[in-house]
C-alpha cells in the first residue's frame, strides 16, 4: 500500500488526483489487476468523472445545493457537518481495472478527490492486487 498527498485550497474543491495515482499504480509493475483507491478523511470523497471546469463547477454546486449548511448537531463540536453529510453521498474509496500496468480508464474518466472541508493536506492510498 502506497499513499500519495494530496493539497486542497479551497473548502469544497474538485482535484484531478488521476496522473499521481497511475504513476503510483505503474510502480506496482502489475501486468493486470485491480487497483484500490482509499480516501483515509471523513470530509473527501472520491469520484469518477470527466474533469471539465463547467461540469466541474456544477458538481461543486450540486453538492451545496443537496446539502444546504443547515444548523447541525455536529456543528456544535467542528463546524463542518455539511462536509460529513456531503460526503457519505459519495464514496470513500475506488476500484479501478489495471491493464497493461496502468488504469484501465474511459476516455474521459477522470480520477478525482473531492474536498469537502479544505483547505487541508490529505491522504489518499494506492493499492494494486494482481489479477489471477
Ligand atoms: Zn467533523
Amino acid at each position: 500500500m502506497r499513499e500519495i498527498v494530496v493539497k486542497s485550497n479551497k473548502r469544497t474543491e474538485l482535484i484531478d488526483i488521476t496522473d499521481g495515482v497511475d504513476e503510483v499504480v505503474a510502480g506496482y509493475r502489475v501486468g493486470e489487476g485491480i487497483a484500490l483507491i482509499f480516501t483515509k478523511h471523513t470530509t473527501t470523497s472520491l469520484i469518477v468523472n470527466e474533469y471539465e471546469p463547467g461540469l466541474v463547477s456544477d458538481i461543486e454546486a450540486f453538492l451545496g445545493a443537496l446539502i444546504p449548511d443547515l444548523d447541525y448537531k455536529h456543528d456544535r463540536i467542528d463546524n463542518n457537518a455539511d462536509s460529513h453529510l456531503r460526503s457519505i453521498l459519495l464514496q470513500s474509496s475506488l476500484s479501478i481495472p489495471v491493464n497493461k500496468g496502468r488504469l484501465d480508464l474511459g476516455t474521459w474518466q477522470r480520477v478525482i478527490l473531492v474536498e469537502l472541508d479544505g483547505p487541508r493536506n490529505r491522504t489518499v492510498t494506492v493499492s494494486v492486487s494482481r489479477e489471477g
